[in-house]
């Protein structure tokens, strides 16, 4: 349901190219991406850009020293929350309790054990993935586990910027489960939740990772699909649909099936003297959706 976690990646701060070839040889089995920086001004700019998961920063160094460029970052909103962890020469408790004190999270005593480095380190990047899965947790949908319609309008505006500058597809499909609300009269509303449940897994579970998955509103649904033309998303509509369709549940005594209706639009067969936008995308698919609705049902339609 889209948004895998990339690789993570860890930007080493320190003046000596030794010790930067040291952290690349002990870390080279861990599946980050490294980056470097020789001195605080750099690393600055670079964590600003990059927006590390990790910073491994040298407390000495020449200029600018390590905790003062802690002090700046844990200040600085769009970085305080990059972990960080000291490497150190020196064993002084003063000096390591005033790292702390400054927002670190741990620190290596140089030189220093690869399997403790290593430790360390993935330690500190677990946390980080929890605080970024938390951070994102406010755009999930509590029934479905989706993403909700905050995120979709996000994505959405991303990708079309993105199809805007790189000419790459954009579809959408626009999904609305069909006589539900009987289904909800007749069986209960706890019942009508489980099958709104249901149907999104089979959604989550078709679609690919880069697809953004996303619970509208009630009984509707909505999927970005990247870098994908009208053919293919006619495609995946026509397999969520069918599968959607040979679903059972079993109420009271009876067993019942629901269908689906799929609306989609896409940025290769959008026609119109108007450039791309948001609202384009979703009126086309809703339109279609309308569409599929009058046309019978449990069937997708192209704007
Ligand atoms: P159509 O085939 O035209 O889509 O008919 P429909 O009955 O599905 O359409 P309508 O949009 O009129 O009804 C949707 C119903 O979905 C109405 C509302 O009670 C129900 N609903 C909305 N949100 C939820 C929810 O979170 N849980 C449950 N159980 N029902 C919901
Ligand atoms: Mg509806
Ligand atoms: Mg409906």
């Amino acid at each position: 349901m889209g948004q895998t976690p990339d690789r993570q990646c860890v930007l080493v701060v320190d003046d000596s190219e030794d010790i930067h070839q040291l952290v690349g040889a002990r870390l080279k089995t861990e599946q980050l991406a490294l980056l470097h920086a020789y001195d605080a001004d750099q690393a600055l700019e670079m964590a600003r850009k990059d927006r590390p998961d990790l910073i491994l920063l040298d407390l000495d160094m020449p200029g600018t020293d390590g905790l003062t460029l802690c002090h700046i970052i844990k200040g600085e909103d769009g970085l305080k929350h990059i972990p960080i962890i000291f490497l150190t020469g020196t064993l002084d408790v003063k000096t390591k309790v005033k790292a702390f004190e400054l927002g670190a999270v741990d620190y290596v005593t140089k030189p220093f054990d690869a399997i403790e480095l290593k430790a360390r380190v993935r330690a500190a990047l677990r946390t980080k993935r929890y605080q970024d899965l938390l951070a994102n947790k406010a755009q999930i949908d509590a029934l479905t586990g989706l993403w909700d319609r905050g995120y979709l309008d996000e994505q959405l505006s991303a990708e079309i910027a993105l199809q805007q500058r790189s000419g790459h597809h954009v579809s959408l499909l626009m999904l609305d489960i069909d006589h539900f609300k009987p289904i909800n009269d007749s069986y209960g509303h706890p019942f009508g939740d489980l099958v709104i449940q249901q149907v999104a897994r089979v959604i989550g579970r078709i679609s690919r990772e880069s697809d953004a998955v996303c619970r509208y509103g009630g009984e509707e649904f909505c999927l970005i699909l990247r870098n994908t033309a009208t053919d293919g998303a006619v495609l995946l509509a026509d397999r969520i649909r069918k599968e959607v369709a040979a679903l059972s549940f079993s109420a009271d005594k009876e067993t019942i099936a629901i269908t689906i209706s799929i609306g989609v639009s896409g940025s290769d067969t959008l026609e119109g003297p108007a450039a791309l936008s948001e609202q384009l995308l979703i009126n086309a698919a809703d339109k279609a959706l309308y569409v599929a609705k009058s046309n019978g049902r449990d069937r997708v339609e192209v704007a």
